[in-house]
Parts: C-alpha cells; sequence; structure tokens
C-alpha cells in the first residue's frame, strides 16, 4: 500500500497554526467554550473566564448536529457572528463545527478553524473541499470510526494539499452504557507514534460526565495529546445542550494547570 500523507515517514511532523496558537510541535493546546453558542452575553462571560484562565482558543457550535431533530439545532449564522466577536474582544482565535461543504465558505467569514463533528467524518465530498483550501481542521473521530478510517478521513484532506489538520479523539462507542463514549487513549498513542498529525483529547465527549473530565484530561496527556478540549459554560447546569458533561471555568483552570505538570513530567 502507498505511504499515507499522514504517516511519520513521509515527513516532519506537522503543526498547524491558527492565527498565533500553535497546535502540535510540543505545544499544550488548551480550547474550550460552551457545546452551543447560546447568546451573546452568555458567550462574553465564558469568554473573559476563559481568556483570564489562558485557555488558547474558544469552540462554541452554532450548527449543531442533534441526535434528534426537536432538540434544539444551534444558533447558525448569528451564532458564529456572536463567536467572532467574543473572540475578537479577547483576541482568541475561534473554533465551530460547520455540517457541509455548502456552509465553508460563509463559515470562513467568522471562524479561524473548521470543526469536522463526528458525525461528518465520513462525508468525502465535505472532507475534500475542506482539502482544497488552506483553513485550519479539527477534525473529530467518528464514533464508530476504526483508527484506519479516521486516518483516511484526514488522508482526504491532506491530499487535496491542506496540511492544516488537527485529530481529535472524542470517544467511541462501546458496549459501556455508564459512561456516554469511551475515551481510546490507544489511539491517541498510536497517532503520537505512528503519524504526523497533531492530536488534541475531548473528554467532555468522550466520557459525557463532568466528573470524570478531569482525570481523563490527564490521562489524553499522559497518552501523547497536543492539548485537550472541553465543554465548559459560566453556569454548567444552564447549558442548552451537553449540560452532563459541561465544567465550570475554575475548572478549566485546575484542569489546564494539572495538565501542565504532567506534561512537564514526561
Ligand atoms: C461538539 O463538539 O459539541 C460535538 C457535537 O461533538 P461530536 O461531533 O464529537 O459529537
Ligand atoms: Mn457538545
Amino acid at each position: 500500500m502507498k505511504n499515507l500523507l499522514a504517516d511519520k515517514s513521509s515527513g516532519e511532523d506537522i503543526i498547524v497554526k491558527v492565527k498565533d496558537v500553535t497546535i502540535g510541535g510540543g505545544n499544550l493546546t488548551f480550547i474550550s467554550g460552551p457545546c452551543a453558542v447560546e447568546n451573546l452575553d452568555t458567550l462574553m462571560a465564558i469568554g473573559e473566564g476563559l481568556k483570564a484562565q489562558g485557555v488558547h482558543m474558544i469552540r462554541g457550535g452554532a450548527f449543531k448536529p442533534r441526535t434528534s431533530p426537536y432538540d434544539f439545532q444551534g444558533l447558525g449564522i448569528e451564532g458564529l457572528k456572536i463567536l467572532k466577536a467574543v473572540g475578537e474582544k479577547y483576541n482568541m482565535p475561534v473554533v465551530s463545527e460547520v455540517m457541509d461543504a455548502s456552509q465553508i465558505e460563509e463559515a470562513l467569514k467568522y471562524v479561524d478553524m473548521i470543526q469536522v463533528g463526528s458525525r461528518n467524518m465520513y462525508n468525502y465530498t465535505f472532507l475534500k473541499e475542506l482539502g482544497k483550501l488552506q483553513v485550519p481542521v479539527l477534525l473529530k473521530r467518528g464514533m464508530s470510526a476504526t483508527l484506519s478510517e479516521w486516518i483516511y478521513a484526514a488522508e482526504y484532506i491532506l491530499k487535496e494539499g491542506n496540511m492544516n489538520v488537527v485529530m481529535c479523539e472524542r470517544g467511541i462507542r462501546t458496549f459501556e452504557t455508564i459512561t456516554r463514549n469511551t475515551l481510546d487513549l490507544n489511539a491517541v498513542a498510536m497517532i503520537k507514534e505512528h503519524y504526523r498529525l497533531p492530536v488534541l483529547v475531548d473528554p467532555s465527549h468522550g466520557t459525557g460526565r463532568r466528573e470524570l473530565v478531569k482525570p481523563m484530561s490527564i490521562a489524553g496527556v499522559s497518552a501523547g495529546a497536543d492539548g485537550v478540549i472541553l465543554e465548559s459554560h459560566i453556569t454548567p447546569d444552564n447549558s442548552v445542550s451537553d449540560a452532563r458533561q459541561t465544567i465550570n471555568i475554575k475548572a478549566v483552570g485546575e484542569i489546564m494547570e494539572q495538565c501542565k505538570i504532567v506534561r512537564s513530567v514526561l
């Protein structure tokens, strides 16, 4: 089989720049924000808190791929405008999910990095379109995707010429039901050993439980992750989506501190 562009043997490890934030290359990057952008005031307050904790980038969903079509679907472009306003106010790059190729051009007016959600990892026309641009892409693992399917999804983007791909392990479906997903740290260690793409862990979706977010963040960094994505809110219980796995701003700071300690020991 042909050597993949993602293989370590194909070149140096890939480092992705999102404005002045660097992902990979030995950096430990923290991205945080609410599952969904809810309104300007709430996101401003979250952004202020996250900035004070030293978080590097803000994330918030505007196009929400909800399991049920009756659940809150996100604010759409209005949400992206809010995200951009908060990012500019606190001088933090922003990342948000786009659900298909038709939304890319409009979204790029507002976001610095595009998230491909778990449910879209197999959307190859979308991946190819992202490959034709130089936009940083956060590629979440499909919830039932094997490691090689996930790597091939990245390869669809790389092959078109866009090397700005960051992998995100967000948990896979297993027989376990107590946790929402199972954060697959094998995959993180495999990517660090064999592939040249940066990889982040998302222990919020990876566990579905806020009390597990700290230990699994630390575990992710121990497995070699280049950073952590945390769902956070000023009042987590009031989050319109994914409240059960959302942590408060203070907890984000504590997790960052502990992850940095672990990284320095390693
Ligand atoms: C999210 O990031 O809020 C999200 C929907 O994640 P995933 O695509 O991993 O389910
Ligand atoms: Mn979420």
